[in-house]
């Protein structure tokens, strides 16, 4: 029996995305940027498509991510709130995330579902994911086998798979179905309460 399940911050309970997309269509709208390529074919085949020279980009990620930082706009996924509730009669919720704990803290307080919450840990690790995730099931005394972790990109199943940690992937984050079908993922859901049907019941 699965006793924890560890969600991912961006893309997965909150739509990043979108916010993402806004701000670079306000400050970069002279280029024609194919976003839903973006979640086929990650950032480089964006890049190469929108011709944008390689000198600029440094900049424009600094930008993007410091108004990214200061952006109100940050919500929860539409059955979010729902899906938490009810897994919290049956399991230990947790996150795991590069995002500042602080954002993410401010973000659930909105919703007030801070408390729903065993942990909130947040590290990000230059050699992968599955590094962090290691980390954080040894810093809170959790055997890998008890833990589902959901993702939205390809490498939260990759991270998964290295640190031996089933996974549920979601297809409303950065990555598309088939992206994340590519990488054979345990489960894969459309939709929150969808997580609720593949998860053993008590
Ligand atoms: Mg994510």
């Amino acid at each position: 029996m699965n006793k924890q399940i560890i969600f991912d911050f961006d893309g997965t309970l909150v739509d990043t995305f979108d916010v993402i997309k806004n701000i670079v269509i306000n400050e970069y709208g002279e280029y024609d940027i194919d976003f839903e390529l973006f979640k086929h074919k990650g950032a480089k085949g964006l890049l190469k498509k929108a011709n944008i020279p390689r000198w600029k980009l440094p900049g424009m990620i600094l930008n993007v991510t410091s108004k990214l930082r200061k952006s109100e706009n940050i919500k929860l996924f539409p059955g979010i709130v729902d899906l938490l509730y009810s897994l919290k009669s049956n399991y230990k919720i947790g996150i795991v995330s590069s995002n500042s704990k602080d954002i993410i803290i401010d973000t659930l307080k909105k919703d007030n579902i801070e408390n729903l919450f065993e942990f909130v840990y947040s590290e990000s690790s230059l050699f992968g994911k599955h590094l962090v995730l290691k980390k954080m099931c040894k810093k809170h005394n959790i055997n890998p086998l008890d833990v589902i972790y959901v993702g939205d990109e390809d490498r939260d199943i990759i991270a998964a798979k290295k640190a031996g940690i089933k996974n549920i992937a979601v297809t409303w984050g950065f990555n598309s179905k088939e992206k994340l079908s590519r990488e054979n993922p345990d489960y894969l859901v459309d939709s929150p309460m969808q997580i609720l049907e593949v998860l053993p019941q008590k």
